[in-house]
């Protein structure tokens, strides 16, 4: 083969292993493109939002809803309350790590099912993994689309750290979170029923403080007990290239959520460092 085709780092490829450390830095010298830098990645909670039903969430469809003529969306959808109960007796009966990521993806789809209905008449269409080719088409002409959060790693879901148990680490939280990685998306909003980070989880813990920023590495340094996301979440935000900056916000108070959409500092902001 003539080499005078291949670059240098394609001829080193080639001809080279891709366990080699330094070959492997050497790619990643020039930055990935934003493949939808103006699409907004928000993802719709579980447990937090969707499993109160009507009360909690047709005030958020609505908002997302009236955001459409200003910000393009790619609305995720969380698991909550169902998934875990299937978390639990999938334990009970002694299933592995990668079964209970199975359970989890069906509720989590289930919840991008409801959610995508109620926005169907908006000519707002739901995507499965699959259809991700489809996603840029989809947003130029509609300005939005619905997906199930539970990133697709089904039975190839890895397990937690010795130590934590055998719920999936990389659920909801996780999935949607790479999708405005992947896409270098403009923003990250992940819409829950808290004001955003406290020093405990404020459900159980009247003292607990509000956090309204932090970096990733002051969030490890404080070792809290409990946080608002999933912590592979932090971890990725670690490695990640574009989506280096989260922000966390209270559905349940109307006008949050456009607020986050228009760039303002609202619930909290945790950002890489
Ligand atoms: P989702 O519905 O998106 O899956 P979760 O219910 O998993 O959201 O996570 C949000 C919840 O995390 C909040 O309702 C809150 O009770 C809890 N939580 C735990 N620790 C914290 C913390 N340190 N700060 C804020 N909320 C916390
Ligand atoms: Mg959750």
């Amino acid at each position: 083969m003539s080499d005078t085709i291949l670059t240098e780092l394609g001829e080193r490829l080639v001809t080279g292993s891709l366990s080699d450390d330094e070959l492997l830095a050497d790619t990643g010298t020039s930055p990935p493109v934003h493949i939808l830098p103006d699409a907004n990645v928000v993802k719709v909670g579980g447990q937090s939002l969707i499993d109160r039903g009507r009360a909690a969430l047709f005030p958020v469809i609505d908002e997302l809803v009236a955001n459409l003529s200003e910000h393009k969306l790619i609305i995720g959808c969380g698991a909550g309350t169902r998934a875990r109960h299937a978390y639990s007796i999938g334990l009970d009966l002694g299933l592995p790590t990668g079964v209970l990521s199975v359970l989890g993806t069906f509720v989590s789809s289930q919840n991008a099912r409801m959610v995508h209905y109620l926005l169907a008449k908006h000519g707002i269409p739901f995507i499965e993994p699959a259809g991700f080719a489809q996603l840029p088409l989809y947003l130029a002409q509609r300005r939005a689309v619905v997906f199930f959060g539970m990133p697709p790693y089904t039975f190839w879901q890895r397990n937690p750290e010795t130590g934590s148990g055998r719920i999936p680490p990389h659920r909801t939280d996780t999935g949607v979170y790479l999708v405005s990685e992947v896409f270098g998306a403009r923003s990250m909003i992940f819409i829950k029923d808290e004001r955003g980070l406290y020093t405990a989880d404020p459900k159980k813990d009247p003292d607990a403080t509000f956090i309204p920023e932090i970096t990733v590495s002051e969030l490890k340094e404080r070792d809290l007990q409990d946080v608002v996301v999933e912590r592979a979440v932090l971890e990725l935000m670690e490695t990640a290239t574009h989506s280096r900056r989260i922000q966390i916000v209270n559905g349940l108070e109307p006008g949050t959520i456009t607020r986050a959409l228009n760039g303002e500092h609202v619930g909290t902001v945790i950002t890489s460092d």
